[in-house]
C-alpha cells in the first residue's frame, strides 16, 4: 500500500501565550511529565494556551495530560513516540506534586494517564490510585478523569483504580483487533481491552471512555465492529482520530480519512450504536476537551445527553477546508 500525502486539513496551532509558558513553568516546578510532550500532541498549542472551538469560546484555561510515573515505558507501541524502557523508581512525591500543579494551573477538571509499568510488582496501579486520592482530597468537586494501561488485564488491579473513583476511567484500545498487533505492543490485546472497560462498567457507575486511532489500514467494517463490541461492553464515550506518524521509526500512515467521515462515525457511535458521547475527528485525541465538557456538562451542571452533547460539539475543533 502506497505512503499516504498528509492533507491540507490537518492543521495545529502553535503553543504561544502566557498560559501555555505558565503551564510549562508549573510542571518543570513541581517535576512532572505530560503525554502532551511526551507523545508530541498535535494539540499541546491548543490546550495549553487555553483556546479551543474555533474562536477560543469556552473561556476555559489552559489544560493538560499529567504522565505519571515517569516519562519512560516497559512497552513499545509502534505508534507511540514515548520513549521505552530504562524506567526508573516511581518518584514518592508526584501524589502531592501533581496535586500541587492542579492548584497552581488552576484546573477544575483533570486527566491523568501514565506510562505502562509492566515491571513493577503492582505495575504501577497503587501510585496511580494514590494520585487520584490525593487530587479529589485536596481539591473537592474536582473532576478527574483517567485514562489507564490495561495492567495486563489484573482484576485486582483495575479495581485499585475504581475505588479510588475518579469520574472517568479511559483506557484505549487503540484500533481493531487485526491490528492490535504491530499497531499495539505485544503485551497489549483487543479482549484484554475490552474485559479492563468492562469490569468498570460491572463494578461501578463510573464513566467509560475509549479511542481509536484510524489510519492504520482499517476496513469500514472494522471499525464498525470495533465500536459495536466496545458498545456490547457498556462502553459510554469514544474519540475517534487520524494517527499521525511520529518519526520515520513508527508505522507508517495508510490512509488520512477525510473530516466528512469523521463526522459519519461519529453519527453511526451516537445515534446508531448509542454512546452517550463522541468525538470524532482528524485533530481529536482521547484526553482532547471536548469529551472533558461532556462529562462537566452532565456531572456538574447536571444537563441532559442531548444539552451536553450541543456544550461538547461547540469546542471540538473545526477542520478547515483550504
Ligand atoms: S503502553 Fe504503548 S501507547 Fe502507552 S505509553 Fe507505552 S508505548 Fe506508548
Amino acid at each position: 500500500m502506497s505512503r499516504a500525502r498528509k492533507p491540507d486539513w490537518l492543521k495545529s496551532r502553535p503553543p504561544s501565550g502566557q498560559e501555555f509558558a505558565g503551564i510549562r513553568e508549573t510542571l518543570r516546578e513541581h517535576d512532572l511529565h505530560t503525554v502532551c510532550e511526551e507523545a508530541n500532541c498535535p494539540n499541546l498549542g491548543e490546550c495549553w494556551s487555553g483556546r479551543s472551538g474555533p474562536d477560543g469560546s469556552d473561556g476555559r484555561g489552559g489544560t493538560a495530560t499529567f504522565m505519571l510515573m515517569g516519562d519512560r515505558c516497559s512497552r513499545a507501541c509502534n505508534f507511540c513516540d514515548v520513549q521505552t524502557g530504562g524506567m526508573g523508581a516511581l518518584d514518592p512525591d508526584e501524589p502531592e506534586n501533581v496535586a500541587d500543579a492542579v492548584a497552581e494551573i488552576g484546573l477544575d477538571y483533570v486527566v491523568l494517564t501514565s506510562v505502562d509499568r509492566d515491571d513493577l510488582p503492582d505495575q504501577g496501579a497503587g501510585h496511580f490510585a494514590e494520585t487520584i486520592r490525593e487530587i479529589k482530597a485536596r481539591h473537592p468537586g474536582i473532576l478527574v478523569e483517567v485514562l489507564i494501561p490495561d495492567f495486563q488485564g489484573e482484576p485486582k488491579l483495575v479495581r485499585k483504580i475504581i475505588d479510588a473513583e475518579p469520574d472517568v476511567i479511559a483506557h484505549n484500545v487503540e484500533t481493531v483487533e487485526r491490528l492490535q498487533f504491530p499497531v499495539r505492543d505485544r503485551r497489549a490485546g483487543y479482549e484484554q481491552s475490552l474485559s479492563v472497560l468492562e469490569q468498570v462498567e460491572r463494578e461501578s457507575d463510573i464513566y467509560t471512555k475509549t479511542s481509536i486511532m484510524l489510519g492504520h489500514g482499517e476496513y469500514d467494517h472494522e471499525v464498525y465492529q470495533t465500536l459495536a463490541d466496545l458498545r456490547e461492553r457498556g462502553v459510554d464515550i469514544v474519540t475517534l482520530g487520524q494517527y499521525l506518524r511520529p518519526s520515520r521509526d513508527h508505522l507508517e500512515v495508510r490512509r488520512y480519512d477525510h473530516p466528512d467521515k469523521y463526522e459519519t462515525w461519529r453519527r453511526v457511535a451516537e445515534e446508531e450504536l448509542g454512546f452517550l458521547y463522541c468525538a470524532s475527528g482528524p485533530m481529536v485525541r482521547s484526553s482532547y476537551k471536548a469529551g472533558e465538557l461532556f462529562v462537566d456538562a452532565v456531572l456538574r451542571e447536571g444537563k441532559s445527553v442531548a444539552a451536553a452533547r450541543a456544550d461538547a460539539r461547540r469546542t471540538e475543533p473545526r477542520q478547515t477546508e483550504s
